[in-house]
């Protein structure tokens, strides 16, 4: 039987012991049908599997002994990617591959250009987990509540490095790049991309801007090309 993956609070941890409620505790439950002596890993999100035994099932709680903790991924550096909104739910697709790629936060945005207003937070955070859980992931990306493009050239003043994507860039690039930061963020616009204004304000709170070659990258194909990229230069796409 396959061992699944659930994420839980780091309070629901306490003396070698692990409970779960809520969706975790359904989905356990009623849909992979769980049983008391069933195996499973449960992630706190801080890069640790805890290979638990299935020791009780109340009405609506697990309880699980802890049998074996593994640090399972060791990160060097942050990665938090800063995403325009996107048309159609296009930015599920971009919090998916993001979390599978290891990215710790991202960060929805709308700027001058962009052509969408609205996002919610609880369908994106659901995106993420479920992500990790297929990926086998130790760590649960935080999804992040919309933002203005003001409220991230604030926002960046706190990062060791900053990257923002910009097509009109035509010398500076990932690898004219130095990148030996540990807490660094990747900027990605909207569909209609952003205004000159835009890079310029980015440029004065920090921000390196680079380009990603002479194509128009669709913006979902430039957030995971940046990422895998920048996480690649890292060292945070090695095995051990
Ligand atoms: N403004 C572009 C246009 O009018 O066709 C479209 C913007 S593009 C679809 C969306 C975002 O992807 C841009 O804001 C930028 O962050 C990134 N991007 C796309 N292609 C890029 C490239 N060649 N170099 C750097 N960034 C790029």
């Amino acid at each position: 039987m396959e061992i699944r993956r659930f994420f839980v609070d780091k309070s629901m941890l306490q003396d070698g012991k692990v409970t779960l409620r809520g969706d975790e505790f359904l989905h356990m439950t009623k849909v992979l049908r769980y049983k008391v002596g069933f195996k499973a890993v449960v992630c706190l999100g801080d890069g640790v599997d805890n290979y638990c035994t299935v020791e009780e099932i109340g009405k609506d709680y697990a309880v699980l002994s802890v049998d074996e903790s593994v640090v399972a991924d060791k990160k060097n550096a942050r990665l938090t990617l800063y995403a325009g909104l996107l048309k159609n739910n296009k930015l599920d697709f971009v919090i998916q591959k993001a979390v599978e790629l290891g990215v710790d936060r991202v960060v929805p945005f709308v700027s001058a250009n962009s052509a969408e207003s609205k996002f919610s937070k609880e369908r994106g955070e659901r995106i993420a987990l479920e992500a990790a859980k297929q990926c086998g992931s130790s760590y649960l990306s935080i999804v992040d509540d919309l933002k203005t493009i003001d409220e991230v050239l604030q926002d960046i003043k706190g990062f060791d490095k900053v990257l923002l994507a910009y097509e009109g860039e035509r010398h500076n690039s990932l690898k004219t790049s130095s990148l030996t930061a540990s807490n660094v963020a990747l900027i990605v616009g909207p569909e209609g991309g952003f205004k000159l204004g835009e890079v310029d304000m980015a440029k004065k709170s920090g921000a390196d801007v680079i380009t990603l070659g002479r194509r128009i990258l669709r913006a979902e194909t430039a957030s995971i090309v940046l990422c895998a990229l920048t996480l690649d230069k890292l060292g945070e796409l090695d095995y051990d």
